[in-house]
């Protein structure tokens, strides 16, 4: 029984924003579609192993999805996936590399080869999940839980990669791919026959875990260091994307493919949500806009009946959209 969904992926919608109002001659702008395509490949992958755990039997597994935890050293660990049972309990990461990925034990590395034969190094991910084991055992420790046993799983969801490893140490069972995981769960069963904690004490766990959650509060400018006077302003064409379109007749049209459409600023003021600010001032969406009049500014913000806070000179609008 899934206790905590997946939150909606602000990251990837964070760095669509981001690459939208970028110039792509910007020396950051490969980074960060590299960083995009990696989050929304990892996305899908995360997403799609959550039919294969439809299979568990829902009494006997809680599952806890995208879960940020707190360490005693005020940093925070992230685990994809947390399954729950009276006897352990199993973190999952998922990956979604495609291609040809060859796990390197000596060097404790992943290569990643393309089918245009490019390669990339990637973090090892034996390592990292042995990391957030660790993390997430002293996490229980310090918050007084039964010591359970904690078992870890990676899970290339990704059907068509091929998987190769230089040696095969005992610790590469942790591999597996999506189609397998019921039979992986069956073995830890077998090898875990013992129950530690009753459904009633499961529970409360499940429920504390949820709570000690933390959203995480990505500020994509911070971690890329760009300031916002690198972001380009105006309002994005929803046709061709160029930016910006030209305000006529309480209208927005495209210069570019001619585009007309009335609600085009919406979707800036998403971006601006999403990249500065969840609040907005007459004065700051004519600017972002690239709006001359405030009358006009105004007028549009009005119309969309958002809340807002002050008087009317410098009132801030809530950009909580529908
Ligand atoms: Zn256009």
């Amino acid at each position: 029984m899934v206790i905590k969904r997946r939150g909606k992926n602000n990251k990837v919608e964070k760095l669509e924003a981001l690459i939208s109002r970028l110039s792509s001659d910007h020396p950051q702008w490969e980074w960060i579609k590299e960083e995009f395509h990696n989050r929304q490949s990892g996305e899908r992958g995360e997403r799609s192993i959550d039919y294969h755990l439809t299979f568990l039997p829902r009494d006997e597994f809680f599952i806890l999805h995208d879960l940020r935890l707190e360490n005693e050293q005020g940093y925070y660990f992230q685990i994809d996936t947390l399954l729950l049972s009276s006897r352990f309990f199993i973190i999952i990461d998922v990956k979604n590399y495609g291609g040809c990925i060859l796990l390197d034990h000596h060097f404790n590395q992943l290569i990643q080869q393309s089918s245009n034969g490019n390669k990339r190094g990637l973090l090892d991910p034996i390592s990292q999940i042995r990391r957030q084991e660790l993390q997430f055992k002293k996490w229980m420790k310090s918050h007084g839980m039964k010591n359970i046993p904690v078992e870890s799983l990676i899970i290339f969801s990704n059907p068509s990669t091929i998987i190769e490893t230089t040696t095969s140490p005992s610790y590469y069972d942790k591999i597996t791919r999506s189609i397998n995981i019921d039979n992986k769960i069956d073995q830890l069963k077998l090898k875990y026959p013992k129950e530690i904690l009753t459904k009633e004490e499961l529970w409360p766990l499940g429920k504390s875990l949820v709570k000690a959650h933390t959203p995480s509060n990505y500020d994509p400018l911070k971690y890329f260091k760009i300031t916002q006077t690198d972001l380009l302003k105006g309002v994005c064409c929803p046709s061709c994307s160029v930016l910006p379109m030209i305000r006529l007749h309480g209208s927005w049209q495209c210069s570019a493919c001619m585009y007309l459409c009335k609600d085009a600023h919406i979707r800036a003021l998403q971006d601006y949500r999403l990249l500065i600010n969840d609040t907005i001032t007459v004065r700051e969406m004519c600017h972002f806009l690239g709006l001359s009049s405030r009358y006009s500014a105004y007028r549009l913000i009005r119309a969309l009946g958002l809340l807002h806070s002050g008087g009317t000179k410098g009132r801030e609008y809530f950009l909580e959209f529908e």
